[in-house]
């Protein structure tokens, strides 16, 4: 994973002691015929969107001599316009990838002494940003009666009340389980606490159900409340890098005091703005996946297995009794999907119609050839 040294290596080196043992973030990039594990969107930029982004990127080479606008009004006005819900641009935040952004609430709002409580299994960012953060970390506990991996605004409420954490991730659709929370939870969570910032990652919204609300609905009257987005999914674009949240204007103050200056290289922000002014364009494969999502839903149930209900690019299913023969054995047949490490299950994503029916041809071989 990592480069040789030609020295003693890394145990030589001043490292924080609390680095030490730990694994870069890593989900392999194999270079396989179907890649369904990171939950891309399998659809290239449409043209018009595309060309969009290279006249944008055109322009911009052109004053590369200059800094950035180290405010991203434009992007910062165009997002807050795409979210709705009368957000304005000092409601706005952006940087490189939703994990930078909840890198720099982190840094604003954790750091040492400080406590972030998470809901596992939830996306393993979370922790691992609390961590380079040095921000403890709370495993809170998922599971109710009404499924293996609901979480309910009592239990989750009560979780908050008894560890008094300075920061709440939830996050809907959940990854890896794929299913969106109920705002009852969000609500329930942010009234058990009369001070920690309280951030749902909706890095999904645009795949829920129909009928799913966002808690961007819910941020009047709760400056606490923090709704980050991402343009890594829906809108095809995670080799951008341009991740974003909607919040109360003093909480992106607070995320100006941490974020570097210029963190926005101007090649990103006119390549957002550009995608951004073409959102219905670029969001016109999110209903093909969604098919895609309840066909994958529907026939692994065909199969015996047992998939989560999904409002996401992705189902995380259960019922092998080795995922990680299965996760191998998919391999083999072309087709790379995740193991999240959840006992008896694995995440897929859905991609375009073929490559859904590439997986689950292999995944209906390798089951038969599995006694
Ligand atoms: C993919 C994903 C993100 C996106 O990260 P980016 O840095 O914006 O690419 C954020 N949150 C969750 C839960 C995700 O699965």
């Amino acid at each position: 994973m990592g480069s040789t040294s030609v020295g003693p290596g890394l145990d030589a080196l001043p490292l924080r002691d609390d680095l030490r043992g730990r694994l870069p973030y890593g989900a392999p990039q194999i270079d396989v015929p179907v890649r369904l594990n990171t939950n891309e969107n399998s659809y290239p930029l449409p043209e018009p969107a595309a060309l969009a982004v290279v006249a944008a990127l055109a322009l911009e080479v052109r004053q590369l001599n200059r800094y950035p606008d180290r405010e991203f009004t434009a992007l910062r006005t165009a997002l807050a316009t795409y979210l709705g819900h009368d957000l304005t641009a000092d409601q706005v935040w952006a940087a490189n990838g939703s994990n930078e952004v909840l890198l720099h609430l982190f840094q604003a709002f954790g750091g040492p002494g400080r406590t972030a409580l998470g809901f596992t299994p939830a996306y393993s960012m979370h922790p691992n940003i609390a961590a380079t953060s040095a921000t403890a970390w709370v495993d809170g506990l998922r599971g109710a009666p009404s499924g293996q991996f609901d979480l309910t605004a009592e239990s989750a409420a009560e979780q908050v009340a008894r560890h008094d954490p300075d920061l709440v991730m939830l996050c809907s659709p959940n990854n890896p389980t794929g299913t969106a929370l109920g705002l009852d939870v969000v609500t329930a969570v942010y009234d058990a606490t009369d001070r920690a910032v309280v951030v749902v990652d909706e890095a999904y919204a645009e795949f829920a159900r129909t009928g799913t609300a966002s808690a961007l609905t819910l941020l009047p009257g709760r400056e606490r409340l923090v709704v980050t987005r991402t343009m890594s999914k829906a809108f095809a674009l995670a080799g951008a890098r341009l991740g974003y949240l909607a919040a109360d204007p003093a909480v992106c103050d607070a995320l100006r005091l941490v974020r570097l200056p210029y963190h926005l290289s101007s090649l990103t922000q006119a390549a957002a703005l550009a995608a951004v002014r073409h959102a219905p364009d670029l969001l016109g494969s999110v209903q093909v996946l969604r098919e895609q999502r309840d066909r994958i839903v529907t026939e692994l149930a065909g199969l015996g297995l047992a998939p989560v209900p999904s409002d996401a690019n992705f189902v995380l299913f259960g019922g092998l009794a080795d995922p990680v023969a299965t996760w191998q054995a998919l391999l083999e047949h072309g087709v790379l999907v995740r193991d999240v490490g959840i006992p008896g299950h694995l995440r897929v994503t859905a991609g375009n119609p073929d490559e859904t029916s590439a997986f689950l041809t292999a995944l209906t071989r390798v089951l038969e050839e599995t006694p």
